[in-house]
């Protein structure tokens, strides 16, 4: 059996050995210490956008935490983006609160800001205004971000960006991370830059950082012993995943360069190949670090995705349908869900395709051959 070529596997840089051994040296293996501070004003810098980031045990834990200070409680409704991830839905019912979908327009595959408002009216006429919108850079891809605020902003309702896939991705020259009431991050194994496990959350001031590191250290309130007004969690980011962030930051935006080849490799090879489309950014606008490289693959394509997928898996190349819409999982049936179903076509036809920074030439020449032959058969 050949090797595996992953969808998206950790790539270290090489100094992130440096920050953990500095974190053992000085003892500070604990969910505090230098390297989360470090860490946390890395990306500050980053974001080069007065915000103020608290890194926390994942990007999951950090949107439970954006709704938590966004006052959102039992019964409350929370919009969500229904084409995502489980982590951008879950911590919603964590809080007892329900969530509402709303499908995806088809430039970005992102939320649909004419749903979206659509849904907002429906809500309202119901009886109950939305506590929350949870907007999502899928992939990487920015969102419609302009129309979303414009609607969010209409209604006077917050939007949580998450930009768990969109680090360094930016939208109109800002980067994706900053538009929110607050946005998310998330340094998982298998995203842009990882930490092994480990999120942010991006706040607007310094008071509502030292709010989310209050609720995620146990809610310990300012007295010699543990005293407890309100319940809190266990979300803070150790010492020792910082350290590896640290590292990790030296080399964010070198990575996103080796990912964006990837994506016009991807564009080459299958530029004259019909009813294959490679995800696009719509505009000069849209930036995507391309964390994944999606296609969709439409009637008039020489193969099918199940044949495509068969044709990768028997050469140990990972791929990935596209994420199952929330509005669909058996977990979140029944639930109001706003749209047509422009999530489900692209999660019918659609496929990731590997993606990671680390993808060497000799990987990227058996992807090649596996849709040439594939080609060849016709
Ligand atoms: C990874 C991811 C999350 C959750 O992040 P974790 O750090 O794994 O908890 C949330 N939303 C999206 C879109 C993601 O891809």
């Amino acid at each position: 059996m050949k090797p595996k070529i992953w969808l998206s596997s950790p790539h270290m840089g090489g100094t992130e050995q440096n920050y953990v051994q500095e974190a053992f040296d000085t003892n500070w293996i604990a969910p505090l210490g230098p390297n989360v501070t470090g860490f946390e004003n890395d990306l500050e810098n980053y974001l080069n956008n007065d915000k103020h980031v608290a890194c926390l045990s994942s990007g999951t834990a950090a949107i439970h935490l954006a709704l938590l200070q966004l006052g959102v409680k039992r019964d409350d409704e929370v919009i969500c983006q229904t084409f995502t991830f489980c982590g951008s839905a879950n911590p919603i019912t964590y809080l007892g609160a329900k969530p509402i979908f709303v499908d995806s327009e088809e430039q970005t595959w992102n939320m649909c800001p004419n749903y979206l408002e659509e849904a907002i009216k429906d809500r309202i006429a119901k009886g109950k205004t939305p506590k929350a919108i949870i907007i999502v850079h899928l992939y990487g891809m920015p969102s419609q971000i302009d129309q979303l605020l414009e609607v969010a902003n209409k209604y006077k309702i917050s939007i949580i960006e998450d930009a768990a896939e969109a680090l360094g991705s930016t939208y109109k020259g800002k980067k994706c991370g900053t538009f929110g009431a607050y946005s998310i991050l998330s340094f998982n194994g298998n995203k842009i830059i990882t930490t092994s496990g480990g999120g942010a959350l991006v706040c607007n001031t310094e008071q509502e950082k030292k709010q989310t590191i209050f609720f995620a250290t146990q809610a310990r309130d300012n007295a010699p012993h543990y005293e407890h007004t309100k319940i809190g969690y266990n979300y803070r980011m150790s010492n020792i995943s910082a350290g590896i962030g640290r590292g990790q930051m030296e080399v964010l935006d070198k990575h996103i360069n080796l990912r964006r080849a990837n994506n016009q490799f991807y564009n080459d090879l299958f530029k004259d190949v019909k009813g294959i489309e490679v995800q696009q950014q719509p505009t000069q606008d849209y930036y995507s670090n391309f964390w994944l490289s999606c296609i969709l693959i439409h009637d008039d394509a020489p193969f099918t995705k199940a044949q495509f997928q068969a044709a990768m898996d028997a050469e140990n190349i990972e791929t990935r349908p596209l994420w199952k819409p929330m509005h669909l999982q058996p977990v979140f049936k029944g639930l109001p869900y706003y749209g047509s179903n422009v999530s489900e076509t692209l999660f019918n036809k659609g496929v990731c395709l590997p993606s990671g920074s680390n993808l060497t030439k000799n990987e990227l020449d058996r992807i090649k051959n596996v849709v040439n032959s594939l080609l060849a058969k016709g």
